[in-house]
């Protein structure tokens, strides 16, 4: 391979480093030729728009929104839409190549997008927030089609402005296009399955590291980091597999039990405690950050990114980290957490269940059918499993980490698809 400049090690990263600092390395183990190299570390397009909106005391307010389609050599593109204050270019375009890479590890026939609006859903009323998604899908009229680019929920955004999304979309196609976003509401064809979807990927994922690892789930210890969506339902359903969930946090706190703690309680609790754990009882509460640290078999950070950096790498004690959320590790830690002969199961397989029901829910919509929750999560498992077998044969063969097995997989799979395709 022509040069590729060596990727950096880098501790505090925005996710664009993160995503281009393992994107290099795996390039290079893989001897990806130079010219297919340039084509995919580039978005495809990138959109921005000014949405002016009608606030409620009857100002107009200026938004700025964004999508960046990274690739659509598979398929058309998938990914979700964030609704943010620091919402900015450079992250859109990191989290629209880090979905390429997602749905080739998972094999799933779609390229990777994001969008996203600056705005800050959490002083915006419902009418301000509907007025600026409709704003919002009307500027990206000739981007999102269901054969074209299909948007989904991400920080900010969820089945409601999905809801808003199809209709506007709907409204000028003169019919009811429901294929074009997914996470919807269960009744506008949304997905059974698809709640509990990236939780039960980690879940699936943890059993077969701890297969490949000799660790029995009904002899382990496991912390999870963060009790939203993907925590929590990490969490229950791998209590459910016989794990011991010793420690939970958000952002309320971080709680311990040596014995093990009562998921659905705790789930009861945070719904009935505004969505935190802050107070939670029967157990003790432990600083935020040692719940990465503890002497437990699995850790499964799925909070937020860069949590796991070089200073905290070195005390991490678990034999196994699953990494929930998207960008949890620096690429620094990387490095020390590999030394330490500390497995990980990296983001772009491991919450990727998320996006693999996501496609379910498109292929439903497609054939006019509904699938049973069952046979969603029968499909999801398998996916999930044949993509962590996938992963760790690439793995064990070229001797690298999970995580950049997990990139080469991808990238091999787009870098072959284009120039089967052919450039210009
Ligand atoms: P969420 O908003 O439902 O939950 C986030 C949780 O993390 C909350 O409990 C919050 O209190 C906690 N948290 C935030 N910062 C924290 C910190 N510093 N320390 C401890 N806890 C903290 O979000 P989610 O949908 O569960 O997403 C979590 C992560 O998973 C994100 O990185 C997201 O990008 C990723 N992800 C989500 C999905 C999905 O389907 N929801 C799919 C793929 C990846």
């Amino acid at each position: 391979m022509a040069y590729i400049e060596p990727a950096p090690l880098l501790d505090k990263e925005n996710p664009f480093e993160a995503m281009m600092s393992r994107f290099r390395t795996a390039s290079q183990i893989l001897g990806l030729e130079e010219e297919v190299y340039n084509v995919l570390k580039v978005p495809a397009r990138q959109v921005i728009v000014s949405l002016p909106v009608t606030m409620d005391d009857g100002s107009i307010r200026v938004f700025e929104g964004y999508r960046v389609i990274h690739s659509t050599i598979l398929g058309p593109s998938k990914g979700g839409i964030r609704f943010d204050p620091h919402v900015n270019l450079d992250e859109v375009k990191a989290l629209a190549a880090w979905m390429t890479w997602k749905c080739a590890v998972v094999d799933i026939p779609y390229g990777g997008a994001k969008g996203g609006v600056a705005c800050n859903p959490r002083e915006m009323s419902a009418g301000e927030i509907e007025r600026l998604m409709r704003a919002y899908t009307l500027s990206m009229i000739d981007i999102f089609g269901a054969d074209k680019d299909i948007p989904a929920p991400d920080m900010g955004t969820g089945p409601r402005e999905m809801a808003w999304l199809m209709d506007e979309y709907s409204r000028t196609q003169g019919m009811t296009v429901n294929a074009v976003v997914t996470g919807k509401p269960i009744v506008l064809g949304g997905s059974l399955g698809r709640t509990e979807a990236t939780g039960r990927g980690v879940m699936v994922s943890a059993l077969a590291a701890m297969e490949k690892l000799k660790i029995n789930p009904y002899k382990a210890t496991c912390a999870v980091q963060g009790f939203g969506n993907v925590g929590s339902w990490a969490a229950r359903l791998l209590s459910e597999r016989g794990l011991k969930v010793q420690a939970i946090s958000d952002l309320g706190g971080a709680y311990y039990n040596e014995n093990g703690i009562d998921i659905e309680a705790a789930v009861k609790y945070r719904d009935a405690n505004k969505g935190s754990l802050e107070g939670f009882p029967n157990a003790e509460k432990i600083g935020s950050g040692d719940i990465l640290t503890l002497p437990v078999d699995l850790l499964v950070p799925a909070a937020t990114e860069d949590v796991i950096t070089g200073s905290n790498a070195g005390k991490i004690q678990a034999n196994l980290i699953v990494e929930g959320a998207n960008g949890p590790t620096s690429s620094k830690a990387d490095s020390v957490i590999y030394e330490k002969g500390i497995s990980v199961v990296p983001d772009i397989l491991a919450n990727a269940g998320g996006v693999t029901v996501s496609y379910f829910e498109w292929v439903q919509n497609r054939l006019g059918y509904k699938w049973t929750a069952d046979r969603v999560n029968r499909r999801s498992d398998r996916i999930m499993k044949d993509a962590f077998d996938n992963v760790y044969k690439t793995a064990t063969e070229y001797k690298v980490s999970l995580r950049i097995a997990a990139y080469m997989v991808a990238i091999d799979k787009v870098a072959k698809t284009y120039k089967y395709r052919g450039g210009f």
